[in-house]
């Protein structure tokens, strides 16, 4: 059992703060100093994230590797803690807090050295339940979102319409008190294990965007429901990535997030900055956790009598390392003050994607030249590292696809 008392003392006196109670939560401290917004009832919660790593994910890394996925159990002790409601709404069994915790989660799961663990996904479809979900949709999934009991997963791209949603063909037809499902899906991650899907689906391909909508759909026991194979991947190896099919499949009518239908563009544009703040996050902890194992490394190893670190070549590219880490992350914490505003734009969530992934991909790259050979071998956790941070310039948008929304952005009249 994780002993979670000492963040949740933190939170409730979140008002009360004295001084030598932040010390005493800043003794635990290590690797999230720099993050202004962090008090100590986020340094709390991250010893409580810590120890949830060390003591359930850690034992058994190697297991959930092989297995291609995380226990269910993992989740439960996740829930447990709060992982999985923090920002979940009070009134619909989460903590009610703001998503400042979740981003502790996401930088604590990427400081261990893992990006597997499919909690950024269900993180992402629980708050298009809370944003657009009715009042039934958030008192029957949310709690259970929350406490683990539900695995979310968001089912977007398709076989021929990845990038280019606007090409999605999977339909959802109304009749009745059904929606029916025809339509295949792709690379979906959890798509093995989630109980709960939200799909995108046409339901009036002759609208354009505004014939998109989004379906949650509940897939225990649901006739006509497939999942294909778990597709073998690159990197992300402790998550199942699947593919699904729809064949005929009824929904209930109240299935249709938010209950108003082609709504679905306006809803994704509305959480996509959030799943693009995520994968910034994760980008900095991959990022600084190649940077701790490889200062480790060359301040061991020795060539022509001296310290790895020693040589000039490599205190640049540590230097030039740590620099970008200290400007990815003060952008990164700006850009989600902003969105807890309200104020994040599209174009500055796609900045934060497309250049904390390079920044990621190149600090990896040169963390595992300096190892040398024992870099490339899968017993140094670099060489996983480096494996698991090629896909985040790929999805959640392509790092093109950011770059014409930046760029959309600068030829837009209303601005000239
Ligand atoms: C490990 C993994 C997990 C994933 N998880 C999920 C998930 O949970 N749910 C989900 O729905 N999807 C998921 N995806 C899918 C992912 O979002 C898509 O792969 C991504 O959006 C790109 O789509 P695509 O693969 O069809 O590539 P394409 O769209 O075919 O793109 C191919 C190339 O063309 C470029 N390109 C395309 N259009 C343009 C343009 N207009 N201008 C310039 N260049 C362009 C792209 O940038 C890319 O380099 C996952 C993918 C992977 C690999």
């Amino acid at each position: 059992m994780v002993d979670d008392s000492i963040w949740k003392v933190c939170v409730a006196n979140k008002h009360d703060r004295s001084d030598s109670h932040f010390t005493l939560a800043r003794s635990v401290e290590t690797d999230m100093t720099k993050h202004y917004w962090m008090q100590e009832e986020h340094h709390a919660f991250r010893e409580a994230v810590a120890r949830l790593f060390r003591e359930e994910f850690e034992p058994n890394r190697q297991r959930y590797t092989e297995a291609g996925v995380v226990d269910r159990e993992f989740w439960s002790k996740a829930a447990e803690i709060g992982v999985l409601g923090a920002s979940v709404p009070e009134t619909h069994g989460g903590l009610g807090l703001s998503r400042h915790f979740d981003v502790v989660t996401y930088l604590q799961q990427a400081l261990v050295g893992d990006t597997g663990w499919g909690f950024a996904v269900h993180n992402i479809a629980t708050h298009y339940v809370a944003a657009y979900g009715t009042e039934f949709q958030k008192a029957r999934w949310l709690p259970q979102l929350a406490n683990g009991d539900l695995i979310a997963a968001i089912a977007m791209s398709e076989p021929a319409a990845g990038s280019d949603l606007k090409g999605v063909k999977t339909r959802a037809v109304a009749d009745g008190e059904t929606w029916v499902i025809n339509g295949t899906k792709t690379f979906i991650t959890n798509g093995g294990s989630a109980d709960l899907l939200l799909l995108v689906a046409k339901t009036d391909p002759a609208k354009g965007s505004r014939g998109v909508s989004l379906m949650m759909v509940e897939t225990c026991d649901l006739e006509g429901y497939q999942v294909g194979r778990k597709l073998d991947k690159l990197g992300m190896r402790r998550n199942d990535t699947a593919e699904l099919f729809f064949e005929d499949v009824r929904i209930p009518a109240s299935s249709l997030l938010g209950g108003e239908v082609g709504q679905g563009f306006y809803q994704l544009m509305g959480q996509l900055p959030w799943e693009r703040l995520i994968i910034g996050y994760t980008a900095l902890g991959s990022a600084q956790c190649a940077l701790e194992l490889t200062l480790d490394y060359v301040k061991q190893r020795k060539a022509f009598g001296q310290r790895i670190f020693d040589f000039q070549n490599t205190r640049f590219k540590l230097a030039e390392a740590n620099t970008k880490i200290e400007l990815l992350s003060a952008f990164l914490d700006q850009c989600l003050e902003e969105l807890e505003s309200g104020q994040l734009t599209a174009e500055r969530a796609a900045m934060a994607k497309w250049w904390s992934t390079e920044a990621q991909c190149d600090i990896i790259d040169e963390c595992l030249q300096l190892h040398g050979g024992y870099g490339y071998m899968s017993e140094y956790r670099i060489s996983e590292l480096y494996a698991d941070a090629r896909v985040q310039k790929i999805y959640g948008g392509t790092n093109e696809i950011m770059k014409e929304v930046i760029a959309r952005s600068m030829d837009d009249p209303k601005k000239s």
